[in-house]
């Protein structure tokens, strides 16, 4: 029998008995989204400032891509790859102009996309490269999140995420974020490393924002040593941080542009979330063919990926960012944002700093690492209309759908501030 669900306590109280207790969510139980909009159960309205970790910047349930879904859910819905798709081939040929690659591989989750390039990385170190077997070793930041498969918390710094999950893949080695010379002298030191695996905005870490300069020269010192660089832009691409991608830095063309300068091209481009708009899991690993060029059929693959229902979800989603110049939202309000709770951090103690980029951006809580302040503040926003979540102990994420308009923006600034004046001592 299918439970009807009359109250939030009910539905809370299912998940309780019969779902894992792997995630600990807000008490809070949603029924219907719109835009930057979010319902309880009981009809109560928020403003949505996690949009499901950045994967639906186009807003909840987008009429074009909603309609997109719809039509190819009743047209035709997985294949596998067995057979070829009437959808696929336009998706690759749309994907690949849009972020300016030869090639894409596309998954389903954001975790399978890392491991993709992973896997490609690997290949290409022994093929091209010519490291001895098993050799191949990928340096990571400190402090990455790069999602929960077993190869990929090995290489996490999270004990509650690594704990008693061993034993773990070995081929990684850790450098500090930010930093660009310990990034030259493990090159220096070890002629195996195939590739340079980092988000351009560590997002789960606290929306750590590296110097303007990171990534170019990330880039630079790969191709200097004949690494592959590769971005993992599952949280801060797609418009979120008021360009395309994080790695196109201050230019808020919507897509490529011509090549304009600020734009570091990475070897491979990992993209997630947003990539479908909150409608279908899609993931997707683009590069170019010499490196892409290393997978031969039956080395790598998943029954879904590429399946014509996430390819179209995904064609409308990525459409909807660029006619609707999410990007260029993203950049003005992101500004608006952080001047205001600029003014938070310079009147109330309780706060101590503002970071971001474009609508990627959190606020640090003058309290300890492991105190409950940050969760407590997230508990009384929700109570005054605001969802927000906490990243680690004392900082909070703000996230909204970048489809936010100026003046709700103002709103939701203004709740922030009402509510952090309540903690104020
Ligand atoms: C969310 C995220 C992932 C994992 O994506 P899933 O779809 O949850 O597997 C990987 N990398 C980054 C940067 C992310 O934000």
């Amino acid at each position: 029998m299918i439970e009807k669900i009359t109250s939030s306590q009910q539905a809370i109280a299912l998940e309780d008995k019969y779902g894992a207790h792997n995630y600990h969510p807000l008490p809070v139980v949603l029924s219907k989204g719109e835009g930057v909009f979010l319902w309880d159960v009981e009809g109560k309205k928020y403003f949505d400032f996690l949009s499901a970790y950045s994967a639906v910047n186009q807003g909840h349930c987008h009429p074009r891509i909603k309609d997109a879904l719809i039509e190819q859910a009743g047209t035709l819905t997985l294949t596998s790859r067995a057979f070829h798709n009437d959808v696929l081939g336009p998706f690759e040929k749309y994907i690949t102009e849009y972020f300016g690659f030869d090639k894409v591989l596309p998954m389903n989750t954001g975790a399978e996309g890392v491991e993709t390039a992973i896997k490609i990385a690997r290949k290409w170190g022994y093929e091209k490269k010519g490291i001895a077997e098993n050799q191949a070793t990928i340096i990571v930041a400190d402090n990455n999140f790069h999602g929960r498969t077993t190869t990929v918390i090995s290489f996490s710094n999270d004990e509650n995420a690594r704990k008693n999950f061993g034993p773990y893949t070995a081929g990684f080695v850790k450098v500090p974020y930010n930093d660009v010379d310990a990034l030259k002298s493990i090159m220096a030191e070890n002629k195996n490393v195939v590739a340079f695996l980092v988000e351009p905005i560590q997002g789960e870490a606290g929306v750590y924002t590296p110097d303007d300069t990171y990534i170019k020269e990330v880039a630079a010192v790969c191709k200097e040593n004949n690494v592959l660089f590769i971005a993992d832009e599952i949280q801060t691409g797609i418009a979120r941080t008021g360009s395309l991608l994080a790695v196109c830095g201050n230019c808020s063309c919507e897509g490529h542009c011509e090549k304009q300068e600020t734009y570091i091209q990475p070897d491979m481009l990992i993209l997630g979330k947003a990539i479908s708009g909150g409608f279908f899991p899609v993931s997707a690993v683009l590069a170019n063919d010499e490196i892409m060029g290393v997978i031969k059929p039956g080395q790598h693959g998943s029954t879904f990926g590429g399946n014509p229902l996430g390819a179209k979800v995904a064609m409308a989603a990525l459409d909807v960012v660029k006619d609707e110049k999410l990007a260029q939202n993203a950049r003005k309000l992101g500004n608006i944002f952080r001047e205001r709770m600029q003014k938070l951090v310079d009147k109330y103690n309780i706060v101590k700093l503002v970071r971001g980029k474009g609508l990627l951006n959190a606020v640090v809580i003058n309290d300890s690492e492991d105190s409950s302040t940050a969760w407590d503040i997230c508990v009384a926003l929700k109570d005054n209309g605001l969802l927000a979540k906490p990243t680690h102990g004392n900082i909070i994420r703000f996230a909204p759908p970048l489809v936010i308009t100026e003046e709700q923006l103002h709103e939701c600034c203004d709740i922030i501030e009402r509510t952090i004046e309540g903690f104020e001592k």
